[in-house]
């Protein structure tokens, strides 16, 4: 079970040259680079061992799964190597930029062009729930642009805390996700599985059709207190009154409170929402 790359790994920074900034994470960098071998463009994520802080397990984590992932919408994994102290990993470079920065530059989507991006993260999220993997990190920043094109293709990014339960059911308790889009079960700490990606993707569902955040509360019991109270979520005429009633339904669904009650990746591939939206578009071609 051993990672490819140790010892030989020392000299395989090399092999690459690097690059731009394209991203800062919470645990380092990411930057552009080239295989010189075989002249592929990818990015390249660079970890400080020293700010793991004695976790490094948590990047092995990250890279034996990652390994393992073979899918369209789901960042490519190619390479990983380290340094005395630093962490490499090489991964399929996405030149297209983050959701988050398409949804600051366009304010909102179209329920198209929203349903097109759903669709994907979807199809991704039914592939790593079925082999029990739990992303944890669902959020625009992490869904990212293959291509700089309008209807460019989106990957799944940063498997960072994703994990890989035990059994379908196991509940996760370690804290994870990031304010404004983990799931209320998540942020109570009572236990969460596969649901939270669900959530999360209701979160972002929300925020490309209207241009702004489910949730206003800036800490976890205002949140929980808001959540609880609206089960779970408001849908302000001003800024709803034309979007579809098949698309506040989609979101409604997967914000459910409960995590029990919410729907999985693949009945949400089968939303009235999206099924109607697919065939609507195919008429027109
Ligand atoms: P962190 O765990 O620090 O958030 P990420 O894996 O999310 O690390 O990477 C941080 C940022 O770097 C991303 O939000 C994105 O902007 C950029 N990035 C990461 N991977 C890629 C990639 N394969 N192609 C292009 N940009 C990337
Ligand atoms: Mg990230």
């Amino acid at each position: 079970n051993k990672l490819s790359g140790q010892p030989e790994s020392y000299c395989r920074k090399s092999r690459y040259t690097f690059g731009r900034t394209l991203g800062v994470g919470a645990f380092g960098t990411v930057r552009c680079g080239k295989d010189t071998i075989t002249g592929e463009e990818v990015a390249i994520k660079i970890i400080l061992k020293k700010s793991l802080k004695g976790k490094e397990q948590m990047v092995i984590d990250e890279l034996r799964m990652l390994q393992e992932l073979h899918h369209p919408h789901i960042v490519g994994f190619r390479d990983w190597f380290e340094s005395k102290d630093k962490f490499y990993i090489v991964t399929q470079l996405a030149t297209g930029g983050e959701m988050f920065d398409r949804i600051i530059q366009q304010g909102k989507f179209t329920e198209h062009d929203a349903s097109l991006v759903i669709v994907q993260i979807l199809e991704a999220l039914e592939y790593l729930h079925d082999q029990d993997i739990v992303h944890r990190d669902i959020k625009p920043e992490n869904v990212l642009y293959l291509t700089p094109d309008d209807d460019s293709e989106i990957v799944l990014a940063d498997f960072g805390i994703a994990k890989k339960l035990h059994s379908p059911d196991e509940k996760l308790t370690h804290a994870a996700g990031s304010p404004g889009y983990a799931a209320p079960e998540v942020i109570m700490g009572l236990g969460h599985g596969k649901p939270c990606d669900i959530w999360s993707l209701g979160v972002v569902a929300y925020t490309v059709l209207c241009g702004y955040s489910p949730f206003r509360s800036e800490n976890a019991t205002d949140f929980i207190a808001e959540v609880k109270h609206n089960n779970a979520v408001i849908f302000h005429a001003d800024y709803w009154k034309d979007v579809s009633k098949d698309a506040r339904r989609f979101i409604i669904k997967a914000l459910q409170f409960n995590p029990d009650e919410r729907p999985t990746a693949t009945e949400l591939l089968n939303d009235p929402w999206l099924v109607s939206i697919a065939k609507d578009h195919k008429e027109k071609d």
